[in-house]
């Protein structure tokens, strides 16, 4: 598998708030006390005091750029420890000293959008230890900057209060002056934490010269080695070692010292204390690097928005969202583009939202949309401006899609099926020439469809619904007032059908699309008003769109008022005699991630429905409408209109490991069918061979086409949407598999 439409691109990493790479000085410092100073800084031999002076000389220049004069200057194995042997010094004083701990209101205080290193810590060390402390955040304003007021109000009540000084995902800088004084003014003896982490090398610190009682740092978010970090300890803060044994570090902190990683720090500590700046860009440089990029994305992204105020953030951060994408889609687009950067934060990166800018109380779709990029004071303009051509070339390519934002046209036409998803919400576009029918639009996905029914020219002939939905409106009314032309309100009932549809090839009112029927079968249970749409080729049935009667691996819910769940045992059979058993169900939830199904495909899967279907079935009406209510009486109960789940959903979730293949597997197999299964302008940007390119949304198309039954491996970006498609086709009975890692493991 090798890129083929694009020379092979060098990476462009955007992302050093998680990590940087080691700068080369400190490579060849690592290097050096791997092969020649090796010794243990412990040991009384020259070997053994040649790794310490490197240890000590490490230790005076840190000392220098953090201006900490005095107090201890610990090397630890990065910032998590340095934020535990924080918690567990102060909140082991707290613990000595019977007047604080007898205290009515003891608060442990953190900001809100502190990393989850952070809380996580203050939660578990205040649990083990019996502090018996209330653990409570400290709310911050849409800047990502910390209420005062609120630190002076609870401050005489805090036994710590831990701050950043700069946030990993906005970059924001707290004025930590101003926090000082509020803490100070309340307390003069709070012990205070700083997560230093994502400020050195970017603001100035001057520790000795403040009330800061521990500052915790990260080598690996500053160009040195993994695994080596810094902790700061105010002379006189209470202090307990987090790991006791040899008495290193003066007993500080024990086991042999990490040399490569101190080493690994050395250069880093040089730069930061070159005043002629001849690594790391001076602020105003970076502050340019940052407009520049900022201009290129607003060029690239219309309407885009930024979440962080570059005001009181440090210039290497940009936080930023686009309207009608998610996080993670712009991260495939920019990772096809061999732009690395990060959705939200990277330590969280199962998280959709970020609670960092939920809690700056920035709009949902913001916190849903937001990606991060950023870049450390060595940034070259070389690569920023190269930066910013890919930043432009990704964005043109989401033409292929049409998903760029100021796409009036592509030549690219769209035929058949496109499956669009928000959430577990389904919602289907039909083309056939320059016409199409939407099946079950919803609001989320009104703008895209507009989007796409626009850049394709297409007509639309029919907005319908398979029935009322009880979870949300639908998007048909807002959808008509947007496209406006013929779709006359009143020549269609309130599932948008035709009034006068005329009888099509399986005897039931239908309508014309191309060469193809959507026939119209009701199909009421899940409410009364449902319908299946059969979509067939004369009378040979393809597929049908059948809204919640038949989920997958589930039944629509028969709890509603307009509900009948012994009309839905007649629905079913009607519906089963109808179509064909492999021919495919498209329902309008998808709440497992398995895109489609079919009734072969359900009789494995859906033990109720198999019953209803069996060809010599013990099942009557009433045992179904019986178990049937039993399964709806077991569904969670519903918090909001929006989390109703419109029916019990069962399925099985793994593939078999040989499903999972690796690069050489798939070498070995015998004319397998290669999909790529990432979006048509990844496949643009980075282009990897293969027979096939059928994103998630069009996998239901690519099934409708292919006749031979082959083997079938997916492969994407990461491996993750792949082995959707594996595991949905898997449940049709296809043989199908995925290439595990995806690309990012596999070239
Ligand atoms: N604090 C902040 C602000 C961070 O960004 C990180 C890492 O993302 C940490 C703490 C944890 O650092 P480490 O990986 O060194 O444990």
């Amino acid at each position: 598998m090798g890129e083929q439409s694009l020379p092979c691109q060098s990476e462009i990493y955007l992302d050093a708030n998680a990590t940087t790479p080691v700068m080369p000085a400190s490579v060849s410092a690592v290097q050096e006390v791997m092969q020649d100073l090796f010794g243990n800084p412990s040991s009384p031999h020259m070997t053994g005091l040649r790794a310490k002076h490197l240890m000590e000389s490490t230790r005076t220049l840190a000392r220098q750029v953090l201006g900490a004069k005095d107090g201890h200057l610990i090397f630890t194995s990065g910032a998590t420890e340095g934020i535990q042997t924080a918690v567990v010094s102060a909140l082991s004083a707290v613990k000595a000293d019977n007047a604080l701990l007898s205290r009515p209101r003891k608060l442990l205080l953190f900001g809100a959008t502190e990393h989850k290193a952070v809380p996580n810590t203050l939660k578990h060390w205040n649990q083990l230890l019996g502090i018996d402390a209330e653990v409570v955040a400290i709310p911050v304003n849409q800047q990502g900057l910390l209420d005062l007021d609120f630190i002076r109000e609870h401050a005489g009540d805090a036994l710590m209060i831990c701050t950043m000084a700069v946030n990993n995902e906005t970059g924001a800088r707290q004025d930590l002056k101003a926090v000082e004084e509020a803490i100070r003014s309340q307390n003069p003896q709070c012990l205070w934490m700083v997560d230093c982490v994502q400020g050195l090398g970017k603001m100035s610190l001057a520790l000795s010269q403040t009330s800061i009682d521990y500052a915790p740092f990260s080598g690996h978010k500053l160009y040195a080695m993994k695994g080596i970090g810094m902790l700061y300890v105010r002379q006189g803060a209470p202090f307990s070692p987090f790991i006791a044994g040899g008495g290193q570090e003066k007993g500080l902190r024990s086991g042999t010292e990490n040399l490569p990683g101190i080493a690994s720090l050395k250069p880093v500590l040089e730069a930061l204390l070159d005043p002629e700046h001849q690594s790391f860009r001076a602020v105003a440089t970076l502050e340019a690097f940052r407009a520049q990029l900022a201009g290129a994305l607003q060029q690239a992204f219309p309407g885009l928005v930024f979440n962080n105020d570059f005001a009181v953030s440090v210039p290497t951060t940009l936080n930023f969202a686009v309207k009608g994408f998610a996080s993670k889609e712009l991260l495939d687009l920019f990772d096809a583009a061999n732009i690395r950067v990060s959705s939200g934060s990277a330590c969280s990166s199962g998280a959709t939202r970020s609670f960092v800018l939920d809690a700056m109380g920035l709009p949902a779709w913001q916190s849903e949309a937001a990606v991060r990029l950023s870049f450390g004071p060595a940034m070259t303009q070389e690569q920023v401006d190269q930066a910013c051509v890919r930043i432009l070339e990704a964005a043109e390519a989401l033409k292929h899609s049409c998903r760029h934002p100021q796409q009036a046209h592509t030549d690219e036409k769209i035929q058949g099926l496109v499956q669009l998803k928000s959430g577990a919400d389904c919602c289907y576009l039909l083309v056939a020439g320059d016409q199409c029918v939407i099946v079950d639009p919803v609001s989320p996905l009104t703008e895209r469809l507009v989007q796409i029914i626009q850049c394709q020219d297409l007509k639309v002939i029919a907005i319908l619904d398979s029935h009322g939905h009880g979870d949300h409106q639908s998007a048909a009314p807002q959808l008509r007032a947007r496209l406006g032309g013929s779709l006359e309100e009143q020549q269609v009932d309130h599932l948008g059908w035709p009034r006068h549809a005329a009888q099509g090839p399986l005897g039931l009112p239908a309508l014309k699309l191309g060469e193809q029927w959507l026939s119209r079968l009701p199909t009421p249970g899940h409410t009364d008003d449902a319908v299946a749409l059969l979509l067939s080729k004369g009378s040979a049935i393809k597929a049908a769109f059948v809204g919640d009667t038949v989920l997958h691996g589930g039944l629509g819910r028969t709890d509603f008022p307009s509900s009948d769940a012994h009309a839905l045992f007649h629905s079913l059979r009607l519906l089963a005699e109808k179509m064909p058993a492999k021919a495919l169900l498209l329902p309008a939830h998808d709440y497992d991630n398995l895109l489609f199904t079919s009734f072969e495909a359900e009789q494995r899967n859906n033990p109720l429905l198999a019953e209803v279907l069996a060809p010599v079935s013990t099942l009557d009406e009433d045992t179904f409408a019986a178990r049937k209510t039993a399964l709806d009486d077991a569904l969670e109960c519903p918090q909001s209109a929006s989390e109703i789940r419109c029916g019990v959903t069962l399925t099985d979730r793994a593939l078999r490991p040989e499903q999972e293949l690796s690069l050489e597997d798939l070498e070995r197999m015998q004319s397998p069918l290669l999909v790529d299964v990432r979006e048509s302008h990844e496949h643009h940007l980075q282009h990897l061979g293969g027979d096939a390119s059928a994103p998630l949304s069009r996998l239901a198309q690519y099934l409708l086409e292919q006749e031979e039954d082959k083997p079938l491996i997916c492969y994407c970006r990461s491996g993750s949407r792949s082995q959707v498609a594996a595991l949905a086709l898997t449940r049709l009975g296809r043989q199908a598999y995925h290439l595990k890692g995806g690309v990012a493991l596999n070239r």
